[in-house]
């Protein structure tokens, strides 16, 4: 299966650069979250991979070749870009039935898309009457009409209801166990969190993190805050325990490798008085929103 590869790549508008030598490798086989607030340049990234914008520098391959030199490149990359109402007369049938004559896909392959996103009832609706969510489940069918190896899709649960959001869910990580390349943006950590394997996060156009998904999650995730007039008493305890022990104020410190419910039990043993413990849940939106504010305050 073939990975995504962006080296350098590089895209101004105008003064402001929107993709600013972004280097990363998408690899098969998961499902690779991309991540940033609105404006941090994932469209215009995917666009350069679609070859739909020239880059001003660097270069984006697939599979070792750009996207205008893939023969066919509808059986080797899906795409759905940015969600955009339809004004078609056509059914959703004609629609993939015309793409699918256009770049010699079988017919049948109509009918198995149109199942697997779930349009099989509306199937010969005019799409000009589909909801959003609809819309967005025809410009999936779309994207794997050629059977593709690469899938890209931009803000994919955009419009979708809560249905739509769990069968994307399940469509990608089926799509990623097949050995597939994945690469799904949005500007919502919580959303591709459940999804993504791994992650790219990029913000005013520049690579900011590339790592598992769980690594996002930091030690702080499952760490715990203790209040103590006795700290370093305490302190002593929970690391003769295995705890990670991490200095804070005067009377406060964070331990990790230990759960709240332990710290309790050690300090009543070991007669500490407490005046705190509150677990730290750092979700990965925390993580997230710490990782572009500390990049903001460093630019
Ligand atoms: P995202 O998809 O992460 O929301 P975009 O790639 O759409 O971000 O935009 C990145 C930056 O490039 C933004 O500042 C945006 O205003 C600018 N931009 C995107 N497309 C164009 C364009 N066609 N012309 C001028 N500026 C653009």
């Amino acid at each position: 299966m073939e990975s995504i590869e962006l080296h350098a790549l590089t895209k101004r508008y105008g003064k402001s650069l929107a993709v600013d030598d972004l280097t990363v490798s998408v690899q098969p086989g998961r499902v690779t979250g991309f991540l940033g607030p609105n404006g941090a340049g994932k469209s215009t990234t995917m666009r350069l991979i679609l070859g739909l914008d020239r880059p001003d520098a660097g270069t984006a391959t697939i599979g070792g070749r750009r996207y205008r030199d893939i023969a066919t490149p509808l059986r080797r990359v899906g795409a759905l870009l940015e969600a955009r109402a339809l004004h078609s007369g056509r059914s959703a049938r004609e629609h993939l039935s015309y793409l699918a004559a256009s770049q010699g896909i079988a017919r049948e392959r109509v009918d198995e898309v149109l199942s697997m996103v779930g349009l099989n009832d509306v199937a010969d609706k005019r799409v000009g009457g589909f909801s959003l969510g609809m819309g967005q489940r025809l410009g999936v069918a779309v994207a794997l009409l050629g059977d593709p190896g690469v899938v890209i899709l931009d803000e994919p649960v955009n419009g979708l209801d809560i249905d739509g959001v769990r069968w994307i869910r399940e469509l990608l990580r089926q799509l990623a166990d097949e050995g597939r390349t994945i690469l799904l943006s949005s500007h919502l950590l919580a959303e591709v969190s459940v999804t993504a394997d791994h992650l790219i996060v990029i913000q005013n156009g520049r690579l900011i993190a590339d790592c598992p998904t769980a690594q996002l999650l930091t030690d702080e995730a499952d760490s715990v805050l203790v209040v103590s007039p006795e700290r370093d008493r305490i302190a002593e305890v929970l690391a003769r325990a295995g705890g990670v022990v991490e200095m804070r104020d005067i009377d406060a410190l964070v331990v990790s490798g230990l759960t709240s419910a332990q710290v309790g039990d050690l300090a009543l043993r070991s007669k500490v008085l407490l005046h705190q413990l509150t677990p730290q849940r750092a979700s990965l939106e925390d993580a997230f929103l710490e990782l572009t504010e500390s990049l903001g305050r460093a630019s």
